[in-house]
């Protein structure tokens, strides 16, 4: 039997409607806050120095209306803690935490997280969780009350990856600064740059630029 185009283009609607999608049809995606520089918070706008870990998930959420567009995004706080502080516990909770949702209707995860140990989790991440889900880690180097902080965009960024068909397999990835990583790869090279993430000889899997994804 031959099916039609417009057939198969239905038949592919309906089982995307009804898998891992919300009653507004937009894909479910939740968000799990860590803590970190993109939940950090200065005296002022311009000040050097911060704290990690101050602001809450609907906080972070918040500073990004436009992700109403491309999902239902639902924000949970797993810990608040500057990730020089991560711990065995909290690495348990999320991966524990993870498995449950994968298993559910959510398309997939998102989880904010301070720069200076993101390639740890996003390791052990990689290591221990049993889906084909796109799990994305995402933070800042900028505080949330900094001018331009690129927490949102990078928010924005990483949901955005979380929603794409084509993320699904491609394990646990690091989206900041427009870029890609495989967590097998990535790691921090600089202290303060917003470039700060590298994947070396391995290079990018991608880059993402407000939403709009191209794998290499
Ligand atoms: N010390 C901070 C942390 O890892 C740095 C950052 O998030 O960029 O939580």
């Amino acid at each position: 039997m031959q099916i039609t185009k417009t057939a198969a283009l239905a038949l592919f609607g309906l089982t995307l409607a009804t898998s891992n999608t919300h009653a507004d049809g937009l894909p479910k995606i939740a968000v799990l806050a860590t803590g970190g520089t993109i939940a950090g918070s200065a005296p002022g706008p311009t000040d050097p120095g911060y704290m990690s870990g101050q602001v809450s998930v609907d906080f972070l959420l918040a500073a990004v209306p436009e992700l109403k567009d491309i999902a239902t995004a639902t924000g949970e706080q797993i810990s608040n803690v500057g990730s020089q502080n991560m711990s065995d516990e909290i690495w348990l909770t999320l991966a524990a935490r993870i498995d449950e949702l994968a298993a559910s209707d959510y398309a997939g995860i998102v989880i904010t997280h301070g720069t200076d140990t993101m390639e740890e989790t996003a390791y052990f991440l990689s290591l221990v969780a049993h889906t084909d889900k796109p799990i994305v880690l995402t933070g800042a180097m900028r505080p949330s009350t900094a001018i331009s902080a690129d927490g949102p965009v990078n928010i924005y960024n990483a949901v955005a990856v979380a929603v794409d068909p084509r993320s699904k397999g491609l394990g646990v990835m690091v989206v900041l600064n427009d870029e890609i990583h495989d967590a097998h790869s990535v790691f921090k090279s600089h202290e303060t740059e917003v470039s700060t993430f590298n994947s070396g000889d391995h290079g990018l899997i991608g880059t993402v630029e407000y939403g709009d994804i191209t794998y290499f």
